[in-house]
């Protein structure tokens, strides 16, 4: 068995400051990147990993700040809307949500028994209180051994598609075999699996 180990650092917040002028140049818009680091194994998730960090870059003049109220942005940068509003969609749903998940727990066996290319996993992390979750897309098949991309972004709740900036890391290939895929789904880490899904999701795309 392939064994992977890696690390990846994902952008969970991007954003432009048009109300602090630049120091060099004096324009006020600065773009904000906040970044998060995190290591895998295989398919299991090995959290956590470094603190947040953030990279300031002049929008207008490019110029860099690495202290720019640096440690005050980084504190203040709460997850995007889209892990709150999952949520309350649920709760004003839950009778039709009960019927899918059924339907979806159901499918997500059949594509497990029999996993083919193209499959978008669901994966759940716990770490102490956190649960995050993120796409893997199945990427080859070779005999016992499944090899698949890891989404880029990592979710605070378990969405249904991929955020518009997201995608499958062509170059961060992990594996797992078929056994090692229905132990997940056992186990609950696997959440759901798609196969057969629209434009909507997001998982066509790839970089
Ligand atoms: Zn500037």
């Amino acid at each position: 068995m392939l064994i992977v180990f890696g690390s990846r650092t994902v952008r969970i917040k991007k954003y432009v400051d048009s109300n602090q002028p630049c120091t060099n140049c004096g324009t006020p818009e600065l773009e904000i990147k906040v970044y998060r680091r995190y290591h895998h194994f295989c398919f299991v998730p090995v959290w956590p990993a470094a603190a947040k960090g953030a990279t300031i870059i002049c929008k207008h003049c490019g110029a860099h700040y690495n202290n720019y109220d640096m440690q005050e942005r980084v504190a203040a940068t709460r997850a995007p809307f889209y892990l709150y509003s999952l949520p309350i969609l649920v709760a004003l749903y839950i009778p039709v949500s009960l019927v899918i998940r059924s339907k979806n727990k159901q499918d997500t066996q059949t594509y497990i028994n029999n996993p083919q290319i193209g499959d978008v996993y669901t994966v759940e992390e716990k770490e102490g209180k956190e649960t995050n979750y993120f796409f893997l897309k199945i990427a080859d098949i070779k005999d016992d051994t499944v090899y698949a991309y890891h989404s880029n972004m990592v979710y605070g709740t378990d969405v249904d598609r991929l955020a518009d900036e997201d995608y499958f890391v062509k170059d961060d290939l992990m594996s797992n075999t078929k056994a090692g895929l229905k132990a997940m789904l056992k186990d609950g880490i696997v959440v759901q699996v798609r196969r057969g899904y629209s434009k909507y999701g997001g998982y066509y795309r790839e970089q």
